[in-house]
């Protein structure tokens, strides 16, 4: 029996292109990018050239490019450095109930730290609301942050507007887009967005690898201390292959993202239409339209979540019940009860997230195995 991999949001599995591109790094050009000699002159020049890749994407400025070990250490550093930077300004920071928990425990960190924090509610399609958070701005405010999109429930927020309540305000703001990028289009041009967290793996890159967009003139202190790397703002010897896989992944992911996206919005709505014609008493959660294109979560009606993931796998399907950090813990996720889904939907919550290779035959054979195996717990 195949697998059938529907657990796109919780990592990605590299491509041939990104593992070639990576090779030479390997062993051949193993040279330390920060060296004189040609193997590392090499490496040196290959990393700045995936940080130009990089920006261009984002219609950044290379110098704006800082690289990370991933997701987790680009949101703590954007959270804490910020927090302690601009701590004389004031010790309040904005963000929202739904957050990753990177985002979440680097600001339960600081309240122990004596910061404060406001979480924002979101609304029942996991959306912050505008009012709300303008209402939360307080004097001592220094910094907002609200992810992009939410990585349980595909929620997109409205970071545009967010970020303009924010810059009239003067106070940064930081978002966690490790779902969004490469998977929508994002101009930090465009969009007054201080400080955004990605990473490699969750776009068909590397995993252990990401990078922090740091705007121009925000005051950023290192977040590893150590030698010059990184315009001295984080330490430690490049992770070179790392970041050649990350470039070569988000070069290729903005490359096809108009066919890619388009591809995997219409598998999505056409898995969220098959379930909710077939499968009663069902919940989808999550906006219906501002949401990631490969995202869907379900919560059905009286069903133990856990033991339907158990049910699927047994049909070779690997789903989640919501984030990947999460499984296990058979409580029902903290993002699913912000949104308020009823209790007796929320326990039977089940994310399907979608990739590139995806196929109408997989989602199918997925919803083939929902419906047996819903029937099958409810009675
Ligand atoms: C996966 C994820 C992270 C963590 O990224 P890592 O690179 O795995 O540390 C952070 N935020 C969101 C929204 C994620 O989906």
């Amino acid at each position: 029996m195949s697998m059938i991999y529907l657990d796109h949001a919780a990592t990605t599995q590299m491509t041939e292109e990104v593992e070639r591109a990576m090779e030479p790094y390997l062993r051949e050009k193993f040279g330390n990018a920060s060296t004189e000699y040609s193997y590392g002159v090499d490496a040196g020049r290959a990393v700045e050239h995936c940080r130009a890749v990089i920006a261009e994407t984002l219609e950044a400025k290379p110098e704006e490019i800082y690289f990370t070990s991933g997701g987790s250490e680009s949101d703590n550093w954007a959270v804490k450095g910020v927090a302690g930077a601009y701590k004389k300004q004031g010790t309040h920071i904005i963000t929202s109930k739904i957050e990753h928990h990177a985002v979440l425990n680097s600001c339960e960190y600081l309240e122990r730290l004596g910061y404060s924090v406001t979480y924002l509610d979101v609304d029942e399609d996991g959306m912050v609301s505008a009012e709300q958070l303008a209402r939360a701005i307080r004097p001592d405010t220094t910094l907002i942050s609200v992810m992009y999109g939410n990585n349980e429930v595909g929620t997109i927020e409205p970071i545009a507007r967010i970020g303009q309540i924010a810059r009239e305000h003067g106070i940064l703001f930081h978002t966690d887009a490790v779902q969004a990028y490469a998977q929508v289009p994002i101009s930090t041009r465009a969009l007054p967005i201080d400080l955004l967290s990605a990473s490699a793996h969750k776009f068909y890159g590397p995993k252990g690898v990401g990078f922090l967009y740091i705007r121009e003139g925000v005051k950023m202190p290192s977040f590893i201390h150590g030698g010059g790397q990184e315009r001295g703002k984080r330490a430690g010897t490049e992770n070179v292959p790392g970041i050649v896989g990350m470039g070569k992944a988000a070069e290729a992911a903005h490359r096809g993202m108009r066919v890619y996206k388009q591809r995997e919005t219409m598998l999505r709505n056409y898995l969220m239409e098959k379930v909710k014609r077939e499968i009663p008493d069902t919940r989808i959660n999550g906006h219906r339209y501002h949401r990631l294109p490969g995202n869907v979560s379900f919560s059905f009606r009286g069903v133990d979540g856990a033991s339907l993931l158990i049910l699927l796998e047994e049909d070779g399907i690997c789903a989640s019940g919501g984030s990947a950090c999460n499984t296990g813990a058979s409580r029902v996720s903290y993002v699913i009860e912000a949104l308020g889904v009823p209790e007796d939907y929320a326990a039977g919550t089940v994310r399907m997230t979608l990739g590139r290779e995806s196929t109408r035959e997989e989602v199918d054979a997925a919803v083939e195995s929902l419906k047996r195996n819903v029937r099958a717990l409810r009675c």
